[in-house]
């Protein structure tokens, strides 16, 4: 595929993921037709609708929408100062306003600032975006991109950008760390305009630009006060009543709460005892928890929750939508299961493994078996190349992908994926990582310690006689 590709002037790497449309590409330098693309449009068909539910539902009820308070996200290049932007934003402002203080991190928290309430995510991803939009949801109505003034706009700066403005998220850049020495707002804004070009209001444009301190706190009051600003200015709204509708923004197993999700509600009102479905899991909501560690019985547009009540742990960034009935959330996670597990079951059998390469290879003129070989030195690597070379046959290709030294790591399950390849071990171990994706992929490793045993059963499989061992 990779030579092929080559070819006609695209080029791959071992490994690479591919987009839908690039398969797609592919599969017709093969003259196939790739129906993954039509796979993944039926999967979202029943998200769609639920979408296609609710915009009907902005558009009948326009009238009666009401703002809710901005969910911001802050992104920018590592060591820039994310962290500590959100922890003390999160310590001063929070902890001033409510007795107590934060007992926990759910993931999310909010706060009010002049008496406007403000949600901030904590631990925001560039997939947040992209996934969250492909499911016809944001969970972000303002971005800050952070900017350190001793280091400048740097590459993962651009891609935050990039992302944000793909969404069409309004952007305020924070350029942080002006307490240092070697801070240079000045060339930093430069940058602003030669590598992003976003112009800063001081400089004519409108990009609003708040220099500030993440550890001295100078500058948190003027970004908050902007927020609160730019949030005016785009009206954000929401459906303020009814069911509700949340994205979920963090999801995993508790070993004593079960599947618990963190959820920021984007319309309606949020209640315990609720039913709903979320992606293809479905629950009813037994519990709800604020991000003081409070349990709340309502959780209304813009509040971040943490919710319990899953039947299992959800995909994070899918959308929680709640419905009439326990009955109408199973019926329609069900639908959206049967469907997942259909695409999954086409993806494990697409893998070839040594036990029926024969009977898989039934009627092909041409048999070739793809095998990805690690072993522990060179002169294994010789070794087992030569054993393996003296099997072949008029009938039977034996292809050996790729050899290589060391642990068998996930690039190698990678590349044994997209060439369709058996991976064999010999006196090497193979990583946990590696193990997890081979499952998922469905790729077949096997491991050996003496050559002649590893001979043997390539022998046997190329006869179709092994025995699945499993
Ligand atoms: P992140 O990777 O973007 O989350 O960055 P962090 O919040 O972890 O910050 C990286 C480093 O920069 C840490 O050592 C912080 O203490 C430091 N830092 C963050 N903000 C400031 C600031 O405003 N001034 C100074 N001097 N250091 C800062």
């Amino acid at each position: 595929i990779i030579k092929k590709a080559f070819m006609e002037g695209k080029m791959l790497r071992p490994g690479q993921e591919l987009s839908p449309t690039e398969t797609e590409e592919i599969g017709l330098l093969y003259e196939t037709v790739i129906n993954f693309v039509e796979e993944e449009k039926k999967e979202e068909e029943l998200d769609n609708e639920l979408v296609d539910y609710w915009n009907k539902v902005y558009e009948e009820q326009k009238d009666s929408l009401k703002t809710r308070p901005p969910v911001v996200t802050v992104m920018g290049h590592v060591d820039h100062g994310k962290t500590t932007l959100l922890d003390n934003i999160r310590n001063t402002k929070v902890a001033e306003g409510e007795e107590g203080g934060i007992t926990q991190s759910i993931g999310a928290y909010q706060l009010e600032y002049n008496d406007k309430k403000i949600t901030f995510i904590d631990t925001p991803g560039h997939e947040a975006f992209t996934e969250m939009r492909a499911r016809g949801a944001q969970a972000t109505d303002i971005v800050v991109l952070i900017i350190a003034a001793d280091d400048g706009v740097m590459p993962q700066t651009i891609e935050a950008y990039n992302h944000a403005k793909d969404a069409k998220v309004p952007v305020i850049v924070a350029i942080n760390k002006i307490d240092k020495p070697n801070a240079n707002v000045e060339l930093t804004k430069q940058q602003m305009v030669a590598k992003l070009n976003l112009i800063p209001e001081d400089w004519g444009g409108d990009t609003i630009t708040v220099p500030i301190s993440a550890i001295s706190k100078e500058g948190i009051d003027e970004l908050l006060e902007m927020i609160s600003l730019v949030s005016e200015m785009e009206e954000i709204k929401c459906k303020p009543n009814g069911q509700a509708r949340a994205v979920i923004i963090e999801s995993k197993l508790d070993k004593f709460l079960g599947p618990v999700a963190t959820v920021i509600v984007k319309d309606g009102i949020l209640k315990t005892g609720d039913y709903f479905i979320a992606g293809s899991t479905y629950g009813k909501v037994r519990r709800m928890i604020d991000d003081q560690g409070r349990t709340i019985k309502k959780a209304l547009p813009s509040t971040p929750v943490q919710v319990l009540g899953f039947n299992e742990v959800a995909d994070t960034h899918s959308i929680l939508y709640v419905t009439n009935s326990l009955n109408q959330a199973r019926e329609i996670s069900g639908k959206k299961k049967e469907k997942e597990d259909l695409a999954n079951q086409n993806i494990n059998k697409k893998h070839v493994k040594l036990e029926d390469f024969m009977k898989m290879m039934e009627g092909n003129q041409k048999k070739v078996l793809n095998i990805i070989l690690k072993a522990g030195t060179f002169g294994e690597i010789e070794a087992l190349k030569n054993s393996i070379n003296k099997l072949q046959n008029p009938d039977i290709d034996i292809d050996i992908v790729h050899a290589g030294i060391g642990t068998v790591t996930t690039s190698d399950i990678m590349l044994a994926s997209a060439s369709d390849a058996v991976v064999m071990g010999f006196r090497v171990k193979v990583d946990n990582k590696a193990k997890k994706d081979a499952e998922k992929e469905g790729i077949q490793i096997k491991r050996y310690d003496i050559i002649f045993q590893l001979i043997d059963e390539l022998k046997k499989a190329l006869q179709g006689m092994l025995e699945l061992e499993e």
